[in-house]
This record gives structure tokens, C-alpha cells and sequence, in this order.
């Protein structure tokens, strides 16, 4: 013990660190100099027992006080007379791997060590790998979304490489741990304190690669292929429904299960129909002299047409409501259909249709009109209140 270094300056921090940069120097410090990283190196593993011993006393208040009391010396008490129990106290740390020691700060994340996360790290090179999860988009008629429908799409897909059976690797030969990383995926470069890791730029990160790739697809074990694909869309979906295709996705690595294929629908805009929810929502433009006099009005329906009776004096606007002619939900029922009744101004009058309007308008009286009759008594009491006012006032 008797030229032990300054645990402070073990870690490369100053005095008055807090425990944050404490536990960031030794992260740092210690994936530079793991064992794993470092095989048969002895100043590094030296080195590696040097930095957690110094974390194990830093990153603990009590004894990181002691310690800044008494030095070196009160380190004594702490961990009995031999001084600092190396064995007993850390070597835990040592079985470590260095996954473990980032994951155990990180939680498994890489992210913010990296600058940009994300990277795979596999740790057997030759580990199967899960194909990716593919999305795709289709938009549908309204009428499909209706009625359901059979579709075929083509995509391009990675799908395994038939040359090298998805290994990457020419026949003969197979993925080798990245000398230049170790298998970590990521290296040191730099120097002293200002070191930094850095995806390795052998592997990519990947931990291991291919000597000898594979001539069809490079190395990559898969090649976009295309594929046909046979989909049936219930009855039902609207925009945002998902159809899960299992196993239709990439197809995986080394043995890996193929990903899902999710289609995404979504559905057109209908001229006629107008969804809302599970029901279906139509206006139906009718003659004033249809909705004056009543009568039957034919109307669109899923199941073709039906005819409804109006009612004599049917108001714009009047709902119709069809039951179970919407559209069908998820429970295996239907929503309802609305007829919505529009009374629409003729247009582009003959001569003779004016004067028959012409005449009929000589003989209407306000009873004709009452929603106009009853406007017209209130625009006759707001001017009479509105004169009395402005007389008052005007005195
Ligand atoms: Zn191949
Ligand atoms: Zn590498």
C-alpha cells in the first residue's frame, strides 16, 4: 500500500465531484481497461482493480467521507486489518462482463455512451437474429372496407439469401468474431483521459463479420426479394385497421424467425356514404314538391335499393334512420344507416314550370310558410321595441 494512488486521481476526477461524473469516469474507465477487453494484458487487469476499487469507495458516501478524512489509511478500518478486501469486496466486478457493467448503469441501453445509440451488439456472432417487423400501407375503396374484400399485394422483402442460406458467408466458411474489437462492437480511440469509444469501424458494431462473404448478397445473408402476397380484408376495417401477417416480414438471420408483416389500411373517402363510427351516414336530395306533398323516395343502402316514405311537410335535414344497414362492427353486428333528406331548389325552370311556381306563389298565405310566419313576428317586435327605444332616447 505503500505508493497506493489518489483514488480521485484513479478516476480522473476532482475532489468536489459529484456522483454522477464519479460514476461516469468509472464507466468509462472501466470498459477501457476490462479484462475482457484487455486478455492477458496484466497492467490492465491491474489497472481494472485499481478503478473499482476506488469506485467501490467513491460511489459510497460513508466511506468516500473516511476516505477523504483519513486517506488511505481510514480505508483500513473500513475494510479490516489487511486493508482493502479486494477479493471479497469486488470480485463480483471482475466476473462482469463489460455488457454487464453498461447494462447495470444503463439499464441495457447503449445510447448515450455511443453518441447515437441503436447499435446491436450481439454477443455470440453466430446468434440467430429475429427478422424485422415490416409495415405497408394499402389504401382500400370504401366499398372493401364495406364488404370485405381479397387483395394481392407485391412487396420487396429482405428474404433469406438462398446461396448462403442467410449465413452471409461463402460456402466453406462462416462469421468470425471482429479481431479488431474483440466482439465488443465498439473500440477505444485516443488517448490519457480524453478517450472515447466509437463503433468499431471493422465490424460496424456488429462484433463479428465475414472473412469471406458470400457472393449473391455480399455478405448480408439476405437479398430484397419480391413477393406476392394474398390478403383478406374483413368486412369492417377502417383507416388505421392493422392486418398482422405473421411471419411474412424479413426473414431472419442465422436461423431466426421471420418478422411480422403489418398492412396498414387505409380507407377512401366515399361520395355517397360517409362513415361514423359503425354507421353510415347518406344525404338523399328530395323536390320541395316531393317533401311538401310526401311520397316515396328511393334510397341507397348496402343491400341495394330501398324506398322510404316522407311523410307530407318533411323538413330539410329530416333523418331517416334504417336499422342495421350500416356498417359491420367487430362484434359481428351492424351499425345503423342514416337518410339524411335534403330539399334542393329546382333548377333550370321552363317557361311552364315558372308560371305553375308563379301561380302557386299568387295563392300561398303565411300559413304556407310558419317557420318564415314566426321569423317575421320576431323581426316586427324587434323593430317595435327597437323604435320605442331610440324615441326614449331622443327626448
Ligand atoms: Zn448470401
Ligand atoms: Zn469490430
Amino acid at each position: 500500500m505503500a505508493n497506493k494512488r489518489d483514488y480521485y486521481e484513479v478516476l480522473g476526477v476532482g475532489k468536489s465531484a459529484t456522483a454522477d461524473e464519479i460514476k461516469k469516469a468509472y464507466r468509462k474507465l472501466a470498459m477501457q481497461h476490462h479484462p475482457d477487453r484487455n486478455p492477458n494484458n496484466k497492467e490492465a487487469a491491474e489497472k481494472f482493480k485499481e478503478i473499482c476499487e476506488a469506485y467501490e469507495v467513491l460511489s459510497d458516501a460513508d466511506k468516500r467521507q473516511r476516505y477523504d478524512q483519513y486517506g488511505h489509511a481510514g480505508m483500513k478500518s473500513a475494510f479490516g486489518p489487511g486493508g482493502f478486501d479486494f477479493g471479497r469486496d469486488f470480485s463480483h466486478m471482475q466476473d462482469m462482463d463489460l455488457q454487464d457493467i453498461l447494462g447495470s448503469f444503463f439499464g441495457g441501453g447503449f445510447g448515450d455512451i455511443f453518441g447515437g445509440g441503436g447499435q446491436r451488439r450481439s454477443r455470440n456472432p453466430n446468434a440467430a437474429h429475429r427478422g424485422d417487423d415490416l409495415r405497408f400501407d394499402l389504401e382500400i375503396d370504401f366499398e372493401e372496407a364495406l364488404f370485405g374484400s381479397e387483395r394481392e399485394v407485391d412487396l420487396s422483402v429482405n428474404d433469406a439469401c438462398e446461396t448462403c442460406r442467410g449465413t452471409g458467408a461463402a460456402s466453406g466458411s462462416s462469421r468470425e468474431t471482429c479481431r479488431q474489437c474483440g466482439g465488443h462492437g465498439v473500440v477505444v480511440v485516443g488517448g490519457g483521459f480524453i478517450q472515447m469509444r466509437q463503433t468499431c469501424p471493422v465490424c460496424h458494431g456488429e462484433g463479428s463479420m465475414i472473412r469471406n462473404p458470400c457472393k449473391k448478397c455480399g455478405g448480408a445473408g439476405r437479398v430484397k426479394t419480391p413477393r406476392h402476397i394474398a390478403l383478406r380484408i374483413p368486412k369492417g376495417v377502417e383507416t388505421g385497421s392493422r392486418l398482422r401477417l405473421a411471419g411474412k416480414g424479413e426473414s431472419g438471420l442465422r436461423g431466426g424467425p421471420a418478422g411480422d408483416l403489418y398492412v396498414v389500411l387505409h380507407v377512401r373517402e366515399h361520395e355517397v356514404f360517409q362513415r361514423q363510427e359503425d354507421d353510415l351516414v347518406c344525404t338523399v336530395y328530395v323536390s320541395p314538391v316531393l317533401a311538401a306533398l310526401g311520397g316515396e323516395v328511393e334510397v341507397p343502402t348496402p343491400d341495394g335499393h330501398a324506398r322510404i316514405k316522407l311523410p307530407a311537410g318533411t323538413p330539410n335535414g329530416k333523418v331517416f334512420r334504417l336499422r342495421d344497414k350500416g356498417m359491420a362492427n367487430l362484434n359481428g353486428g351492424y351499425g345503423d344507416l342514416h337518410i339524411r333528406i335534403e330539399t334542393e331548389v329546382p333548377a333550370h325552370l321552363s317557361s311552364k314550370q315558372k308560371r305553375l311556381l308563379e301561380e302557386f306563389s299568387a295563392l300561398a298565405t303565411p300559413d304556407n310558410f310558419p317557420e318564415a310566419a314566426k321569423q317575421n313576428k320576431a323581426v316586427d317586435t324587434f323593430f317595435a321595441r327597437r323604435d320605442a327605444l331610440l324615441k326614449h332616447t331622443a327626448k
